[in-house]
Formats: structure tokens, C-alpha cells, sequence
């Protein structure tokens, strides 16, 4: 039988297996993987992508995002992104309140690649560029919960932003609503945390099994590193208690020497995202594949770091929104979701968001992306080269004025 398109010659990753496979045909029909082995013959394919010597993925998941153009302040047009990262699956994480989910959902139809939401406990979302939840009127229960059942289809969980500028004098009550709505509604809560009052020692109590702790190495929130620099109890016994730890880079989100601390104690991060917004993506994070990156820097393997950026979140997904039709592999009879990378050789110097740097090995730069057996090209006059990051770039927490993105203040 024919193929639509047929990826030949690549380095194939099988994150089931947690192997590569060198050298391999990836042949797709009707926007599903319809074989994988080699010496496909190319004349049965319609079109064909060259791969030797690249790295071929499932098509990356990004599990927290901001993904709402015109949605505030950090709204972020995945259309102008998704095409140059590999990243087919987007997940908002919470850039909508139940006030603002009717507008992001009918955004949602139009762009083109997958997409879900967490909905903000905040009925306002991510209007400003913080203090969301300092207005508690804003945080109803009741209004949260009947928008998140009017809208199942769509979302994957609860968001609520926990530190002291976003919640201000209401302390752990927002978080405490959040949860009342995960409770009625059967969707997780991703809680982030940043600089406190409130600790994680308060937010420790409201986490479940399923939950997901966003930032999970950010250097500014206090408690999860004890006072030697080691991953506190409260990281141990939350991790033990299988609440997901999830990267969720951003510009103040990461910290080199915290996610140090973490993979000494055995707890290496179980999603990596790159909280990519309006201002990340000009600095700091930059796109998803720069923050895979930064965890070569680290010495994860490349294939651990696959699979926490496309079958680990799956697996999550996969708990509340049943349907999301990427499974995060390439498993024969999957969506064609796909992700072809350069490995270009280091050393690659790069930066966490606070201006410590570490050297990379190898860059990860991805040349095609695949969304259900359809290749993503850039919109309007984008070009790729202009949308990638320097080496210079990447080594410094500066601004990076990438086109075609908002220029918006950061102060
Ligand atoms: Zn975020």
C-alpha cells in the first residue's frame, strides 16, 4: 500500500522501550503511523523527509503554557510557535477563568495543533500579570465548577497560582477553592509555586495522587530545599505520594542547582514544560526543545528527556481527557504526531532563569514538525532561522526580540 509520507533513515525514539532505533523508516497513511522498519521502498510515498543522522520523536506535549492570544497578559499565539518547536499538543495552564474559558475555547477550534486547558480558579484568569486570586470574589466555587462541567471536552485539570503576589492576604484559600472544584469536577489541580507566603508546607496538605506541582525547581519558593540545599521532606513525601513534578521552566521558574538537589535525591522531574508565554519565549525559555536541553546540561539521558515531554504527560492527559488523540509515541496505529530534530554538537552553553549556566552537550533544534501526518509550516513571513536562539542567547537570561511576538513590558 502507498504511503502519505514516509520519514526515512532517522534515529527513531521508542519511548515505551526507552531505546533508539538507528536508521528507521517511519512510514504515515491517512494521519496515522502505518509502519516503522527499514528499507521502506521511497517510491511508495507521496512525499519524503530525509532523517539521517536526526533524532525522530513523537510530537511533543507541552503540559503547561500559555496559550491565550489576546486572552492577557502573557497570552501566546501557538500558531507562531508549534511549527519550529515539535510541540503538536498544547496545554494552557490556566490562562482562562470561568469568566474567559468561552473565549479561549473558541480560539481553541481555530489554531492548529491539539490543545487543552486547565481552567484558573481565578474567574478572571490570567488577565494581568499577577494578583489574580487577591480579589476572592473572584474565586468562587460554584461559578468554576459549572463551567468546568459545561466544558469536559476541553479541560484537563484546575489551576491555581499559590505565592504571595498572586494571592496576597487570602493565603492557602484560593488553593483550598481550587480544590473543592477538583473535587466536584474530577479533574486534577496543577498548583504553582513561587516566592510565599504561602510555604509548600501549606500547600503540601492539599495535594493528591494525580495532582501536579508546577516550578517543582524554582529557587524562590520556600521549602523545597532544606537548609543543608537538599530536596526537602515535603518534596519526598509529595513525590512519594505521586503528585507529578513538573518543570514548567518560564523566566523565574527553574533553577539549575534546585533541580541539582532533586536528581541527587533520585526525584528526576516527571514532565518537562517550558511555561512558554508572551515574555518566555523571548527570554530564558525560548521554545520547549531549549528547555529539553538545558537537561542534557543536567545529564539526563536524551530519551528519559523525550519521554517526559511526550508519553509521561500523555499517560497524565490520558486520566482526564480521554480522547486527546496524541498518545506520545509512535507506536504503530497512533496519530501521526511527529518531531524531527538536528542534534547539533556542543558544547552548548545555557542559562536557567536566573542566570546560572551549564553546558549541554548536544543542542536539540527541531527541523519539522508533524500534526496527525501533516507537516506545520510557518505562518505569514515568519522565517525559521530568525525564530531560533542563538548560542549566545541561550548562555544569557537577556532578551531575546524574536519577530513576530509581542513586545510587552515585563515590569
Ligand atoms: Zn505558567
Amino acid at each position: 500500500m502507498g504511503l502519505d509520507l514516509l520519514i526515512r533513515q532517522g534515529d527513531v525514539v521508542d519511548v515505551g522501550q526507552r531505546s533508539i532505533l538507528p536508521g528507521a523508516d517511519v512510514g504515515i497513511r491517512a494521519g496515522r503511523i502505518a509502519e516503522i522498519g527499514s528499507d521502506v521502498d521511497p517510491h511508495r510515498a507521496d512525499h519524503v523527509i530525509e532523517a539521517a543522522g536526526k533524532l525522530v520523536t513523537p510530537g511533543l506535549i507541552d503540559l503547561h503554557t500559555h496559550a491565550f492570544p489576546g486572552g492577557g497578559y502573557y497570552g501566546l499565539d501557538p500558531a507562531t510557535v508549534a511549527w519550529r518547536s515539535g510541540v503538536t499538543t498544547w496545554v494552557d495552564a490556566g490562562s482562562a477563568g470561568a469568566y474567559t474559558l468561552g473565549a479561549l475555547r473558541e480560539l481553541m477550534e481555530a489554531r492548529p495543533v491539539r490543545y487543552r486547558a486547565l481552567l484558573n480558579i481565578s474567574a478572571i484568569g490570567l488577565a494581568g500579570e499577577s494578583y489574580e486570586s487577591r480579589v476572592l470574589e473572584n474565586c468562587a466555587v460554584e461559578p468554576a465548577i459549572a463551567c468546568a462541567e459545561s466544558n469536559m471536552d476541553i479541560l484537563v485539570g484546575i489551576k491555581a497560582r499559590i505565592d504571595a503576589n498572586t494571592v496576597g492576604p487570602n493565603g492557602i484559600e484560593p488553593l483550598r477553592r481550587a480544590r473543592q472544584v477538583s473535587d466536584a469536577t474530577g479533574l486534577p489541580l496543577m498548583v504553582h509555586i513561587g516566592a510565599g507566603p504561602p510555604t509548600l508546607a501549606d500547600i503540601q496538605p492539599l495535594l493528591r495522587s494525580g495532582d501536579v506541582l508546577t516550578h517543582c525547581a524554582t529557587a524562590v519558593a520556600d521549602g523545597v530545599l532544606d537548609a543543608s540545599g537538599a530536596a526537602s521532606e515535603l518534596v519526598h513525601d509529595l513525590y512519594e505520594r505521586g503528585v507529578v513534578f513538573d518543570v514548567g521552566h518560564g523566566v523565574g521558574g527553574f533553577s539549575f542547582p534546585v533541580m541539582e538537589a532533586m536528581l541527587t535525591a533520585g526525584l528526576p522531574p516527571h514532565t518537562i514544560s517550558s511555561d512558554l508565554h508572551a515574555v518566555s519565549v523571548r527570554r530564558v525559555a525560548f521554545d520547549l526543545p531549549t528547555v529539553l536541553t538545558k537537561f542534557l546540561a543536567l545529564g539526563m539521558d536524551v530519551v528519559d528527556v523525550i519521554a517526559a515531554a511526550t508519553s509521561t504527560p500523555a499517560t497524565w492527559l490520558s486520566s482526564t481527557a480521554g480522547d486527546l488523540s496524541s498518545p506520545g509515541t509512535l507506536d504503530v496505529g497512533a496519530a501521526a504526531d511527529i518531531a524531527i530534530f538536528d542534534r547539533q554538537p556542543g558544547p552548548v552553553v545555557v542559562s536557567d532563569a536566573y542566570g546560572q549556566t551549564r553546558t549541554a552537550p548536544e543542542r536539540l533544534v527541531n527541523t519539522h514538525t508533524i500534526l496527525g501526518g501533516l507537516e506545520l509550516t510557518a505562518p505569514s513571513d515568519e522565517h525559521r532561522e530568525s525564530a531560533i536562539p542563538t548560542l549566545d542567547d541561550l548562555a544569557t537570561p537577556g532578551t531575546y526580540p524574536a519577530p513576530n511576538t509581542p513586545t510587552r513590558q515585563t515590569t
